[in-house]
């Protein structure tokens, strides 16, 4: 993304990308981001704050960087988040240093986020792509989330409730995938990363000698 043109003073000027992904819970979003992260190496993950607690087998500042909502609050009130929204009755933000830094080591960088963090940036007018991940169909959005197993079953009634005003939202992004089969949305992902890459708003710049 050009951050030249963002509002805010603290994010240098950038050649690089910020791909946000969305989707509902139980899309396959998390294995999607992480397969394309192994087949694009140079793209760097940010991992949110969250006043969730962690689930079975998740770890502080790999999944995600779990606090108190006092410590979040406070964050919020001094500006520490490029975005941040309430999800499922908690609360999920984008640092901004992290982003900063990221975009500093030359990387494009890849925000998993909800429909209302990705409204958020793009208010600010950062030129970033999205892409909303959707289920094949309710039946196996329903499945999915029951055969996950690691949300209680209020919480998963509550994902499906959520999941629907998620999905309301789709139209918002640049490109919809339907994960039906893995390996073919992974290759859509992927396929969406580099035509990204190659828009001529970047390549103008990197290729200059050639063009001018
Ligand atoms: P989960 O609790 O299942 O990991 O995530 C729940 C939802 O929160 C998902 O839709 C996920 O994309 C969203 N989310 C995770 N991190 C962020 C963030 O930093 N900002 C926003 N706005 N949403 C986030």
């Amino acid at each position: 993304m050009f951050l030249g043109v963002s509002a805010e003073p603290d994010v240098p000027p950038s050649m690089h990308t910020l791909f946000i992904i969305a989707a509902p819970s139980g899309a396959g979003k998390s294995s999607l981001v992480n397969a394309l992260l192994k087949r694009e190496p140079t793209l760097a993950l940010s991992v949110s704050h969250t006043t969730r607690p962690p689930r079975p087998g998740e770890r502080y500042a790999r999944h995600y960087h779990f606090v108190e909502r006092a410590e979040f609050e406070k964050g919020v009130s001094q500006g520490t988040f490029l975005e941040y929204a309430e999800v499922h009755g908690n609360l999920y933000g984008t640092s901004r240093a992290m982003v900063r830094a990221k975009l500093g080591q030359e990387r494009d960088v890849v925000l998993e986020i909800d429909w209302q963090g990705a409204r958020q940036i793009r208010a600010r007018q950062f030129d970033c792509v999205s892409v909303f991940i959707l289920p094949p169909s309710w039946d196996e959005l329903n499945r999915r989330l029951r055969l996950r197993c690691t949300d209680t079953a209020a919480v998963i009634d509550q994902r499906l409730r959520n999941a629907r005003e998620e999905i309301a939202h789709a139209n918002e992004f640049d490109y919809i995938i339907v994960n039906d089969k893995f390996e073919l949305a992974l290759t859509e992902l992927q396929t969406i990363v580099r035509a990204a890459r190659l828009r001529s708003i970047l390549q103008i710049p990197r290729q200059q000698a050639l063009i001018s």
